[in-house]
């Protein structure tokens, strides 16, 4: 279906996001991820984090036997999600969930678990959902580099740094964690891929 309505409707999500300063995947991060599903042949796909539904319906459109389970928390959010969906015609393969992640029982089992929601809940994102992931597959997180500021001595207000200092506990967990092989990428605000052995 990528028809030139395809693409006004997804610069249509891209403007409103910017206008309303809400996060979602840059564009080469976006690029990166849905390469990445087409390559691996990725078919079920737990999001965490959908905002207005931009990654979940970029990732639906990488193959028409994709299907994608999304949480997200803001009630507002979810229902400009909803309503892109709907325009897009995925709503029978992007299921929305509205409720805080940490409150979602989910028995499915996935191939790929997306992490893109509040950047001091990782790890505990992480160890929730990893009982959902098929063996062999993949738990991929966004903005591990946070703007730049993983790495930054700038000046910091205490909030941004003990999250700064939260997602560099992550990237150690990560580097740490025997059960999974994990490359950082350096692509858009930086991506993470960890592969279950
Ligand atoms: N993946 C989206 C962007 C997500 S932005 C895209 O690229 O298009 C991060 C979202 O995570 C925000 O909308 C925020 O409300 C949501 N979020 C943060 N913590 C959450 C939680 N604990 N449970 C569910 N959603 C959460
Ligand atoms: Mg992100």
């Amino acid at each position: 279906m990528f028809t030139i309505f395809g693409v006004c409707m997804l610069e249509n999500i891209e403007k409103y996001a910017k206008e309303k300063n809400i996060p979602i995947m840059q564009k080469e991060g976006i690029e990166f991820l849905t390469d990445f599903i087409k390559k691996n042949n990725i078919k079920k796909i737990l999001e965490i984090g959908t905002a207005i539904g931009y990654s979940a319906i970029k990732m639906a459109l990488v193959a028409e036997d994709i299907e994608i389970i999304s949480i997200e928390r803001d009630y507002n959010r979810y229902q400009e999600a909803v309503k892109n969906i709907k325009l897009f015609n995925l709503e029978n393969r992007i299921k929305l969930i509205n409720q805080d992640a940490f409150d979602v029982e989910i028995n499915d089992k996935f191939d790929l678990i997306f992490i893109d929601a509040a950047k001091a809940q990782s790890i505990k994102f992480f160890t929730k959902f990893e009982n959902n992931l098929n063996n062999n597959k993949y738990i991929v997180t966004d903005n591990i580099n946070f703007h730049g500021l993983v790495n930054s001595t700038e000046k910091m207000s205490r909030n941004l740094r003990q999250l700064v200092r939260k997602i560099n506990n992550y990237i150690e967990f990560l580097k740490n964690n025997d059960n999974y092989i994990t490359v950082f990428y350096d692509i858009g605000d930086g991506i993470s891929i960890s592969q279950k052995r």
